[in-house]
């Protein structure tokens, strides 16, 4: 297939709107990641998606809407929650898993009776939602199982040729895919960490919210039993997404986790030990407390290093235990396949 490459003049954002409208595949640009976009309410256009990514079935995607008002084609009940998040989060990184309707493709919701929603905050994605007249339904726009892509030139990387068209536009500011809460439990869970906090969430709805059970039990395994890699297999999440190997970059990849001077003397230890072996080590380590940088270059850094082909990757953990850095850690333990070096 021939990719078009487009820019976000509106001519061209008008032609990637008649290709979602034909059932065709868009990938354009949000403020958390780059989107692979389909008709949400077409079911066939949505399996193109899937496949176009080699992402499994069951995982559902995330339906992108332009204005609040049209979150009632996707859903017929909205309680107060709901609305008070929608008033202190959208358009913005936060999605929230609600009751569907039946109009809705099982496709689109890998057979769930939810479907996940959100308004993005980027010019280029809310003119194409509305230039398309239809929610579009996107996953992350990379090969499932990569890391995710936050540069139009990562997304050209996985897709070229899988997909009819691609939107350059700018690098995504947040650099981290959103927030996932589910609105449908007794007490909103957050099933996805996200640069919206638990506690941002709170401040809103003036109440306490839930991790799901997915997201706390894997930082429990590793305090457990810190020599052992914990895999993914051992939980079983609510987000299908979860489950999934995940941001895996080519080269091996540990997380060194401890106090900070050790962290660095670590990871200077094991780059010099490998660079003896004959190995090309990469080294992600972020500034202390930058939290909110290091959402924005993670995913970047390690394409970055895939790149340049390096054999290992080593990266210094975060310490934050609900905040952006959290979310981070999320990210970076799942590329790391759980791959954990306490100092
Ligand atoms: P991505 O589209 O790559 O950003 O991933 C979307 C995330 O949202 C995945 O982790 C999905 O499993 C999750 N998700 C989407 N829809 C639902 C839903 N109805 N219930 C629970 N999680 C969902
Ligand atoms: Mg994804």
């Amino acid at each position: 297939m021939k990719t078009k490459i487009l820019t976000t003049s509106k001519e061209d954002i008008e032609t990637a709107a008649r290709i979602i409208k034909k059932g065709g595949l868009v990938a354009f640009p949000t403020e958390t990641v780059y989107g692979l976009g389909a008709n949400a309410f077409d079911a066939d256009a949505v399996a193109r998606v899937y496949e176009a990514k080699g992402r499994p079935s069951d995982n559902p995607m995330i339906v992108h809407i332009a204005r609040a008002s049209d979150i009632g084609q996707l859903t017929r009940y909205l309680n107060p929650d709901i609305v008070a998040l929608i008033e202190n989060f959208w358009p913005g990184p936060l999605t929230m898993v609600v009751k569907k309707r039946p109009e809705v493709p099982d496709r689109t919701t890998g057979g769930l009776d939810t479907v996940a929603v959100r308004i993005p905050q980027s010019d280029a994605a809310l003119e194409l939602i509305n230039m398309a007249g239809c929610p579009i339904a996107a996953p992350s726009a990379n090969l499932s199982g990569s890391p995710s892509p936050t540069r139009a030139k990562d997304v050209i990387a996985d897709l070229d040729g899988r997909v009819d068209a691609i939107i350059q536009g700018e690098d995504c500011r947040v650099g981290i895919e959103s927030t996932v809460v589910d609105m449908t439990s007794k007490v909103p869970t957050i099933l996805r960490p996200g640069i919206i906090t638990a506690e941002n969430i709170e401040a809103a709805l003036g109440k306490k919210v839930e991790y799901d059970s997915s997201l706390t039990e894997a930082s429990k395994h590793i305090e457990l039993d810190p020599s052992e890699g914990v895999s993914e297999s051992d939980f079983k999440p609510k987000s299908p997404g979860m489950k999934y190997k995940h941001y895996a970059p080519k080269a091996d990849m540990l997380v060194v986790e401890g106090q900070r001077d050790r962290v660095i003397a670590e990871i200077e230890r094991l780059k010099g030990l490998n660079e003896r072996l004959g190995n090309k080590v990469g080294v992600i380590l972020f500034e202390e407390q930058a939290f909110i940088e290091a959402a924005h270059d993670f995913f970047a850094k390690l394409r970055d290093l895939d790149n340049e082909g390096v054999d290992m990757i080593l990266a210094g953990a975060l310490s934050d235990v609900d905040g952006v850095g959290f979310a981070v850690m999320n990210r970076m333990l799942k590329s790391a396949g759980y791959n954990i070096a306490r100092v």
